[in-house]
């Protein structure tokens, strides 16, 4: 708590002229002024404070989606006076709420009502060998606080899970659960509301506020109508604001020419605080492994024209009819990087082509939504009764050859010789079979931007922002998507986002809430 004391005893803002002077005469002998210090802010060595705070809560956390609505419950329950805003009109444009509801967890009830047997250990060894840069005690964390979550949701506040326990890439058993997401977003938000968090929205979080030891202290924030407020944190900010899909200039830093591909998060993941915590020192990592996701038809506007096809061993074909991946690999920077080099539809832009059997829309119907075929993605596939039809409706000329080279290779030696594919989607899914049963199907498909999980910034074990240093920067702490790498490192597990932003967020403002005041 030494750094704590340091910030008291420097005087943090007392909002009063003479102690604002006061202030100013003591921060004025810290170390060479900041270069970002505005109008009515006071240079205090490497941080930048306030003359005078407009307003003061105990936590302040920046973003009212899942992660920032779970993370106000646990600090508000445990006694903390919370202010949350968001630079939107309503929770419900989050990406919380407007996801596919996959929310994972590990050995949970339901887990365990359906056989299956699960553990910390084995989440956390599937996790570092899929993700490879994940933070192995951020990853302990979780399993260890998942179920809290759980409860919270299920038990308290009567979130439904529907279907069956679902098995993503990477993980060696099934773990992920599916709920309706807008439902889930909006109890989590209520349930904040209630323990007595305030959620203010259409405004924006600009700047950190901190001393001259980066001990964070506030934020400046601006309402739609343009006037700024200085809002004092006595015990934490937390930063819960998502992902940067809509700023395309941080998108083409990562992967040059992937800004022309459209993002349907939400559209408050502008990246502000992203800035904000790099001017104070962390790092954003993983920008070689950001990539898009893909299953959705070209215009789409709801999770009613989503289809995961390859998952049922589907193939996927570029406009030309010829494959470029392996499948299996499931979305990653690698398949984004490919995609980006086929060639584009006039009018739909980057897309490519699902191609399946009647054996392979069996599966798929039967896992029915989000992920498999409904009655809205069956009204969009094309159909036909061999590949040269299918090739000739669809416009792709090399349609027939490609599949039949695909079912030649698979009948013959189990896997697909061009590219390597040997199982429906990686670890733990089944061996690809031939799609060789008629009428077979095309579904069109698009990439966009949803999330960049693996482009974030790593947080220790308390979810503390750590610096290039691996060191936490004081009071500052980063739940959701913001620091997702530190979960999924390179490689996303479906679930984890909404999961692990639940999860943390609660436990997060829990400990928040036990800090001392750094004005006590
Ligand atoms: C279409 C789609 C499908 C998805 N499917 C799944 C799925 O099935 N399972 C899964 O786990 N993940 C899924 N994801 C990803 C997942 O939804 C997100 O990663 C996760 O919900 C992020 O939670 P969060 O709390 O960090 O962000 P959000 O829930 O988006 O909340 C962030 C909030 O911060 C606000 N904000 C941002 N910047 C500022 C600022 N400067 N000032 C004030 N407010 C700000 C935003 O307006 C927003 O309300 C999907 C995403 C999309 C878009």
């Amino acid at each position: 708590m030494s750094q704590q004391k340091d910030l008291s005893r420097r005087g943090f803002l007392l909002g009063t002229g003479a102690a604002a002077l006061a202030l100013s005469s003591v921060v004025a002998g810290c170390s060479a002024p900041s270069a970002s210090a505005g109008a009515g802010e006071v240079n205090a060595g490497k941080g930048t404070i306030p003359e005078a705070w407009d307003e003061e809560y105990d936590i302040v956390i920046v973003g009212a989606g899942g992660a920032g609505c779970a993370a106000a419950y646990g600090a508000a329950k445990a006694g903390g006076g919370v202010l949350v805003i968001d630079s939107q009109s309503s929770s419900q444009s989050s990406s919380t709420a407007l996801c596919g509801g996959y929310t994972y967890f590990v050995n949970s009830p339901l887990q365990q009502e359906q056989g299956i047997e699960d553990s910390i250990d084995l989440f956390v060894s599937d996790t570092l060998a899929y993700g490879q840069s994940c933070k192995e005690e951020v990853l302990r964390t979780y399993g260890e606080h998942c179920n809290e979550y759980y409860a919270l949701v299920t038990d308290e506040l009567g979130l439904q899970w529907t279907g069956s326990v679902n098995q993503s890439p990477g993980c060696s058993v099934p773990r992920t659960l599916v709920c309706d997401p807008a439902e889930h977003q909006r109890l989590i938000a209520e349930a904040a509301l209630a323990q007595g968090a305030e959620i203010r929205y259409q405004t924006t979080g600009r700047r950190l506020f901190s001393d001259g030891n980066r001990v964070v202290c506030g934020i400046l924030a601006e309402e739609d109508s343009g006037r700024e407020l200085r809002i004092k944190a006595k015990k934490a900010v937390i930063l819960a604001t998502g992902g940067i899909t809509h700023n395309p200039e941080m998108i083409e830093e990562c992967m040059p020419g992937a800004s022309q591909i459209p993002a349907h998060s939400c559209v408050g993941h502008t990246g502000i605080m992203h800035n904000a915590s790099m001017e104070i020192g962390c790092q954003m990592y993983g920008r070689p492994w950001i990539y898009a996701t893909e299953a959705k038809y070209p215009g789409y506007t709801s999770m009613d024209q989503y289809a995961e096809l390859y998952i049922y061993g589907a193939v996927e074909v570029n406009l030309t009819g010829d494959r470029y991946i392996d499948e299996s690999i499931y979305w990653c920077n690698e398949r984004t990087r490919a995609l980006l080099k086929q060639p584009t539809d006039p009018v739909d832009g980057i897309c490519t082509w699902e191609i399946l059997d009647q054996t392979a829309y069996d599966l798929a119907l039967a896992a029915g939504p989000p992920i498999g075929l409904q009655e809205s993605t069956v009204e969009l596939l094309v159909s036909a009764d061999n590949y040269e039809e299918l090739g000739e409706k669809i416009l792709s000329p090399n349609l027939a050859a490609t599949m039949a080279k695909y079912n030649d290779d698979v009948a013959r030696v189990g896997y697909d010789t061009v590219f390597g594919r040997e199982t429906m989607l990686g670890v733990g899914t089944g061996p690809v079979a031939p799609l060789v049963t008629p009428p077979f199907y095309a579904f069109k498909n698009a990439p966009h931007f949803d999330y960049n999980p693996a482009t974030s910034f790593y947080v220790d074990e308390q979810c503390r922002a750590l610096n290039s240093f691996d060191e936490p920067i004081e009071r500052l702490y980063q739940v959701g998507e913001i620091m997702l790498r530190s979960v999924i490192g390179n490689h996303y597990q479906y679930g984890l986002a909404t999961g692990a932003g639940g999860t943390l967020g609660l436990y997060c403002g829990g400990l928040t809430a036990e800090l001392d005041n750094w004005d006590a």
